[in-house]
């Protein structure tokens, strides 16, 4: 059986996927992009068994990142979603928490930031 390792960086601003893409891609981790939830669960659907984590904005047009990460997890659980976005209010974490989301990411932090937190909630899955 494979491993998952596919990271699927959804985000309708394109200059923060190119560059979280970039970082990711320097550490030898397979990224997907796309700017919205429709494609994103198009993705999920047809390479679900090939993704690890959905690093997941949370202001998107159509279907916001609290829908996207509901729908996620109530078909595929054990793909790891971070939910990645400006806000970092008390009430955005717990209600991504309460919606089954496995981390939290803001996007003030650098990108070495994001790979150690990356390798780091990747190493916990593995060794659960
Ligand atoms: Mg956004």
């Amino acid at each position: 059986m494979s491993v998952a390792k596919k990271i699927l960086i959804v985000d309708d601003e394109e200059d923060i996927t190119i560059l979280t893409e970039k970082f990711l891609q320097l550490e030898n981790y397979d990224t997907l992009t796309c700017s919205n939830g429709y494609d994103a669960l198009s993705i999920i659907e047809e390479k679900h068994e090939d993704i690890a984590l959905v690093l997941l904005d949370i202001m998107l047009p159509g279907m916001n990142g609290y829908e996207i990460l509901t729908e996620i997890k109530s078909k595929y659980p054990k793909i790891l979603v971070v939910l990645f976005t400006v806000k970092n209010f008390f009430e955005d974490i717990q209600r991504g928490k309460e919606l089954g989301a496995d981390g939290y990411l803001v996007k003030a932090i650098s990108g070495n930031e994001i790979i150690t937190y990356i390798k780091d909630i990747l190493k916990k899955k593995i060794n659960n």
